[in-house]
Order: C-alpha cells, then structure tokens, then sequence
C-alpha cells in the first residue's frame, strides 16, 4: 500500500517535469516595459558576454585562494539557454554551442572541470563551482543534444563521487563555507543526470548528499525547516560572517531546498517537499521585504520586520533570482497561485531594480533608499556572481507567465501584452493579451484556437486584489475569488474575449513609524529627481482605512511608471495649505541611471502625533 502511494506520488512528480519541460506552449512573446527589458537583458548581458573569459579560469587551474570564478560559465550558460527556449534567435543558438564546446576541452582526464589547482580542490568554492558547471552542461545537452555535453557531465560527476562519493571520508559539507551548504547544493543536477542516464550510482550520491543536509556538523536542512532561517546557527562573537559557522547564506540555502525539490520528484519522500515548504513560509513571513527581495550582507537577518532600517548591502541580486526559482518550483508542484503572486512582486520591484535603466548591467545589491551603483568585478573576471545569474530570473518570466500545468488547461498567471501559442492535446490555442496593467487594472485576452474546442483556460486572481470581475464575451462570470484560479471551461470559438478588471486600490504599508505606498504589485518610491522636496522628510499621507488617493502623471525621464500622491510634510505642516501633490515613480525606476547624485526612498518617515500615537494620522487632530 506504502509502496503504491509512493508511486504514485512519484508519477505527480513526472507529470510536473513534464510541465516544468514547457511542454505544450510553443511559443510565447512579451511586449511592453517587461517584454523590452527582457530583451535588452539578452542582448547586453548575455549575448553581449564574451565565453572566452568565462571559460579562461578554467584553462589556467590556478585557483589557491578558496574564490568562485567556476560559477560564472554555470550561471551565465544556464541564462543563454533559458533566453534561447524564449526567443529562438539563431545567434544565441551558436553562442550556447560555442561555450558548451570552450568547456568541455578544458576538461581533464581524471573528468575534472573547474579552476582549482589539485591541491586545493574541495576547498572554498570549488564543489558549488562545479554544480553550476553541471547544470550548466545538462541544460545544454537537453538543448542541443550533444551527446559530449552529457558526457563531459557524467565524467565531472563519476570524478567528484570519487572524492566525496560513498566511499570517501570526506564529508560534503565539509568542501564548502557556510555550514555546507554551497557544496551540497550540487543535489539538483545530480538528480538531472540521474533523470538523464538512470545510474544507480547518481541516485545513491543523490541520497548521500540529501542525507548530508541534515548532519549536525552541516545545515541541519531538515531538522531545523521550523527554525527562522536566521536563527538557526547563531554566530558567536569573534566568529566570521564570511565563513563556514555563518548557517544562514541567503541563496545557497534556497538552492539546496530546490535541490530538495528534485529529490521529492524523483522519491515521492513527502518530507523533502515538507522541509521546503515549512522553510519558504519561514522565508516569506521574516525575510522578504516590500519589493519581494531580501538579505543583507547576503544572508537571512529578520530582515522583513527591520526593512524600514537601512541595512548593509541588502537584496543581493542572486537572492533575488533564487527566491522566484524557488517559487516557481513550488508553483510547478502545487499549482498555487501564491506563488505566482510572489515572483510577480519580485519581477516588478526587486528584480526589474536589479537592472540599470540602459539594460547594460545587472547590481549586485539594491536598497530601499539612498543610491544604485555598479558591482565590483569579481575572482579577475570582468562579471560578478550577480551579473552572471541575473538572466535567468528575466528568462523565467515568458516561463510563467503562460503555462500549460496539464493536457487540458492553460494558465495565464502574469499580465503583460503578450501573445503565446500553446497546444492542448492536438489543438492549438493562440492567446493575445491587451493591457496597460500594472498602470491600468484591465487586461483583455483574445482567445483563438485552430478549431472549436473544450477546453479549460484559468486566470491567476491575485491575492492582493480585494476583489475582480471576469466576463467571457462581455458575459459577466460568477465564483470570481482573490488569491485562487478562476478556471473557466467551455467551447471556445475563434475571437472569444475574456476580460479581467481587477479591484487596485493605491494603500499605505505601515512598519515601524514608517509608511511605503503600494498599488497593485508595484511600490512606490520618491526620487529626488522630482524635486519635490526632501525625500527624507518626515510626511503625513491622507488615508481612509490605509487607502489613498493616487493620481497619474506624466513619465519622469528615465521612469516607467510616475503618479501622485497628496501628502502634508514636515512636523508643524497644516493639512488644509500646506497639503501638495508629491511624484513617486514605481520602484525599479527610483535612481535606475546609477548616478550617485540622485537619491529615493520607499519607506518613508511617519508623523507622530502623541494625542493619536497609533494610527499617526493628523485628521482629528486638527
Ligand atoms: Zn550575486
């Protein structure tokens, strides 16, 4: 009986990466502000990426110092290939081929690739560095069906089992910083290349390596999923942040919960799913901060509750990418719009902040107020850690935006103008999307299938919407609920219409004697671009209830989305004068040139007022 629940258990979890594969949407074109950044994200950074330097390290196998120089080709490959499944230009194709073919012939005998010289192998970042060439190589073989590709990957693997297999004394965790965690992140693509070849030996160092998560001398990823993420290893004093007693790096602990992911897909053990569950609740409730980032100095700090705090180095890039993957593989697995809900915040705002308002580079940390800037190139290669991952989390987005979850539903989880052709079973369905939305809160869909067909198409109902009406032909749909998909099945003829208006009211986020504004999935910033005063002033916003009034304005340069919002600033300010019509441009837009001169602010400093010390407002008082 176990054993049947078991597999079937197991087949979800084929049918998943069966979904997961993107099989059924055959093609999908994004337009508007995120479709442009998209693209300019493939041209500048990854197209615009020489594959000499990212493969030189490789070539010299000098690496002494513990550094991570072997991530970059990893990360920026996976990026290519992902960019390549989206748009299919033949010159990323021969770009992708180019650096699978670098690699590989810097390959050794014994299977090693990486930058590391013998005697420091399994020391620093070497482990984690061959992960990323692992996926790097898997993604590629899947892509181009090279079969050196898969072999270069399976020699890499049989040589790393040699030295941190079953039969080694060598600890995994102990190859890495960080309690462990880099190296044994190396899970997802070991589960990969057992999909690929059925090894048995893969699949033991696969439960190896999931075992090794749990070790008390590791990151006790198991036993500790109920412990805030930044609370389970508590440095002591004179311990180094950057090091292996330091159990809370932000995006090495997510990876290896994806890492986890998999191993559920491949066993159907519920506990892998459970630990990455219990964990990304964790993470949502105490780290992610308003614009769907988080971290600071790049690890776990309570940072949801301290976000009106200007912290060191916060939203590290790579923080970014990892928490919409790990989203968007429990949105493949659970078919829950609350992740769509996330990864839509995180694209907006942190995400879309990332990238410099050109598209030329990619930061390494984004704050909440003060300044963007260039990160510092990292390990002697002209790219950093972020730069190199960045372009995965702008291919990702085509990927979830439509979805085909099973042989007869489509998904529409982002709104943007679009148009995808997806199939189901033998029909082919076209689907265009007309929107001005996250400005506007309508988005119109024409649906146009080959031929007359059954089907189910559902539409992600936002979380955050208070409430949203859905009419199919101007007929008005009943059983509309927020945070749920609303999945509507019938016969659909060529030019049928769906139309969504979703309630959007502008509000007012309260933390800590701070305020930020909110509509939609997009926040708000000042900037003093403006020149509408101070952005650091101390302001008193008109509200009902948190809800404000919100007027558009014309674009500022280089911004994407301005409005207004009425406030009353200063400490001894009259509400009936001195009330004005303060600009806020969305998030990503606030000092999005990178020059150091302009500076915004999201959370901003609340009034207080003692005869009314809670809510902080001034009507009454006056
Ligand atoms: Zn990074």
């Amino acid at each position: 009986m176990k054993r049947h629940f078991l597999s079937v258990l197991a087949c979800i979890g084929i049918l998943n990466a069966f979904a997961a594969q993107g099989n059924g949407v055959k093609e999908v074109k994004l337009a508007g502000y995120i479709g442009g950044r998209i693209d300019g994200c493939i041209e500048k950074r990854v197209l615009g990426q020489s594959v000499d330097e990212l493969v030189e390290p490789f070539k010299a196998q000098d690496e002494t110092k513990g550094r991570w120089a072997s991530e970059f080709w990893g990360k920026w490959i996976q990026g290519a290939v992902a960019s390549y499944e989206y748009n299919h230009d033949p010159a990323l194709l021969e770009k992708i081929k180019e650096g699978e073919r670098k690699l590989i012939a810097t390959q050794l005998d014994d299977g090693y690739i990486g930058d590391y010289d013998k005697e420091h192998q399994l020391h620093g970042w070497d482990v984690w560095g061959r992960k990323y060439t692992l996926l790097g190589l898997v993604k590629c073989y899947r892509l181009t069906g090279h079969k050196e590709a898969l072999e270069a990957a399976c020699k890499l693997l049989d040589y790393t089992i040699s030295q941190i297999g079953p039969d080694s004394s060598t600890p995994i965790y102990k190859t890495g910083y960080y309690r462990g965690m880099p190296p044994l992140s190396i899970l997802e693509p070991v589960t990969y290349l057992y999909d690929e070849t059925g090894k048995p030996a893969y699949l033991q160092f696969a439960k190896l390596i999931a075992e090794q998560m749990n070790s008390p001398e590791g990151p006790m990823l198991i036993d500790k999923a109920d412990t805030p993420v930044s609370q389970r290893f508590v440095l002591k004093p004179g311990d180094s942040w950057w090091s292996f007693d330091n159990g809370q790096k932000g995006y090495e602990m997510m990876s290896c919960y994806i890492g986890l992911l998999e191993m559920y897909r491949l066993t159907g053990n519920s506990q892998y799913l459970q630990v990455a569950l219990t964990t990304w609740n964790h993470i949502l409730r105490e780290e992610i901060n308003i614009t769907g980032g988080a971290c600071s100095l790049e690890c776990w700090y309570g940072g949801h509750g301290k976000q009106t705090h200007p912290a060191s180095h916060t939203m590290e890039t790579c923080v970014t990418f990892t928490w919409m993957q790990f989203c968007e593989r429990l949105l493949q697995i659970t078919g829950d719009t609350k992740y769509v809900d996330q990864i839509e915040r995180t694209m907006y705002n942190a995400l879309m902040a990332s990238m410099k308002h050109d598209n030329s580079q990619i930061v390494k940390y984004v704050p909440l107020e003060g300044f963007r800037r260039e990160g510092e190139h990292q390990c002697d290669v002209h790219i950093n850690c972020c730069n190199a991952n960045a372009p995965r989390a702008f291919a990702m987005i085509p990927r979830v935006t439509y979805r085909v979850p099973n042989r007869d539903r489509i998904d529409v989880n982002l709104y943007m103008p679009s148009q995808a052709i997806l199939q189901i079973g033998k029909r082919t369905f076209t689907l265009t999307q007309q929107t001005g939305y996250p400005a506007s809160n309508e988005v119109k869909i024409t649906v146009t299938p080959d031929k007359t067909t059954q089907a189910n198409i559902a539409l992600r109902i936002p979380g955050w919407t208070p409430n949203a009406i859905v009419k199919v032909n101007r007929e008005t749909m009943k059983g509309v609920a927020s945070g749920e998909y609303y999945v509507i099945n019938r016969q659909w003829n060529a030019g049928d219409e769906i139309t969504l208006t979703m309630e959007m009211p502008a509000h007012l986020v309260s933390l800590n004697q701070s305020v930020a504004i909110e509509r939609g999935p997009i926040v708000y910033a000042r900037d003093s671009r403006f020149n509408d005063g101070f952005v650091d002033e101390v302001v008193t916003i008109p509200n009902k209830d948190g809800i404000i009034q919100m007027k558009t304005e014309e674009n500022g340069k280089d911004m994407w989305i301005t409005v207004s919002v009425p406030m009353v600033r200063g400490t001894y300010n009259d509400a009936s004068t001195d009330t004005r019509h303060i600009r806020l441009c969305d998030f990503a837009s606030a000092g999005s040139t990178w020059d150091e001169r302009i500076r915004y602010r999201v959370w901003l400093p609340k009034l207080y007022t003692p005869d009314n010390p809670k809510s902080g407002q001034f009507q009454g008082y006056w």
